[in-house]
């Protein structure tokens, strides 16, 4: 039988790090999945394991150029967007054109078929905020002409391009406001927080912290945010307006760097360099909503999910396995 005899489930992005997380998960629930993507930063490895499954299909293809397509769509997820800031700021224009271009494209697949569709946005919709911590209906302090300009104002214009399409079209669309999520499966070259100390820890080589080192942020395994995208999807009820998903365990980025030296019994010192222009001072997110609309909250402490990560991108690098347990 056709994979395009059944409902199917999209994934755009499902070739990134959440994306084949989530691809997975929602293998792992009976799901068809096509999985949309231009392999701009994801990669064949994350779904290779996936491959093999009959209900699993992929389209290289980019959102911003994607038309309609044939089969019983049922479900859309969005997530295709470079999403941190060296990837997004390589091709800024090309980063807000995938978020407004390709997610309009993906709402009208969505408005075509009668599909429900959740939005991937990101806690930087809220800025650098003077708000803490940050609950939705907070409206943000963020630079619209700065250099993270082209992914912040690109997935609010997204975030509004979904919510006229709720009012103007009636299409059931969800919003999750995603905050820093790590794991297994993220690029080691993504220069994201978590990964650039964790490989530089499992190297041996000095730890740069910028600024302080005071400011705060919020880390959420990506086991916990895929149960949270896939509730957001299945809960009966739209709820209304955007939802935060992440983790409200707020640490330092000090404190950060110092557990992961402790974590993968490392040598490393650190090393401060000057802030960079816009780095938000905090980020916490207020869970309340997800907690009372999905009953969700995370559940995997710091500790555990550092170790899991340090542990593949070890094997990764083909670095020594992170020495030590909490
Ligand atoms: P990622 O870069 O690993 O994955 C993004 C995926 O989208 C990649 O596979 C990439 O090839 C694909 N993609 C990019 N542009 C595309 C286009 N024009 N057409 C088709 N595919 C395209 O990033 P991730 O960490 O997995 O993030 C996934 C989503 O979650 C993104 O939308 C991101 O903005 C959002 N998000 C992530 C975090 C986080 O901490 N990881 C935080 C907030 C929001």
């Amino acid at each position: 039988m056709s994979l395009h005899e059944h409902p199917i489930t999209v994934v755009a992005g499902g070739a990134g790090f959440i994306g084949a997380h989530l691809c997975r998960k929602l293998l792992d629930r009976g799901a068809h999945v096509l999985c949309i993507d231009n392999f701009d930063t994801g990669r064949e490895v994350n779904i290779a394991d996936l491959r093999p499954d009959g209900r699993f299909s992929v389209l290289a293809r980019d959102i911003s150029e994607l038309a309609e397509l044939p089969g019983r769509i049922v479900r859309i997820f969005n997530l295709a967007s470079p999403a941190s800031p060296p990837h997004y700021q390589r091709d800024p224009v090309r980063t807000l054109m995938t978020n407004v271009l390709g997610t309009g494209n993906l709402l009208a697949l969505a408005r075509a078929h009668g599909a429900r569709y959740v939005q991937a946005s990101t806690s930087e919709v809220y800025g650098d905020p003077d708000r803490h911590p940050q609950s939705e209906d907070y409206l943000g302090r963020v630079n619209c002409t700065g250099p993270r300009a082209c992914y912040d104002e690109g997935k609010r214009a997204a975030e509004a391009l979904c919510f006229d399409h709720v009012r103007v079209a009636g299409i059931d669309v969800r919003v999750a406001r995603i905050f820093n999520t790590y794991g297994p499966g993220m690029r080691a070259d993504d220069g994201r927080i978590v990964t650039t100390f964790l490989v530089q820890a499992l190297r041996g080589e000095p730890i740069t912290v910028f600024g302080s080192g005071e400011q705060t942020r919020s880390f959420c395994y990506v086991d916990d945010l895929v149960e949270g995208l896939v509730r957001l999807m299945e809960v009966d009820t739209a709820p209304e307006g955007p939802v935060n998903l992440g983790n409200s365990d707020e640490r330092s980025v000090r404190e950060l760097a110092e557990c992961v030296i402790a974590l993968t019994g490392s040598k490393s010192r650190l090393a401060f360099r000057p802030l960079p222009e816009d780095d938000p001072r905090c980020r916490c997110p207020d869970i309340s909503r997800a907690r009372t609309h999905l009953g969700w909250r995370p559940v995997v402490p710091l500790d555990d999910g550092l170790l899991r990560t340090a542990r593949w991108l070890a094997r990764e690098l083909g670095a020594a396995p992170a020495a030590r347990r909490p």
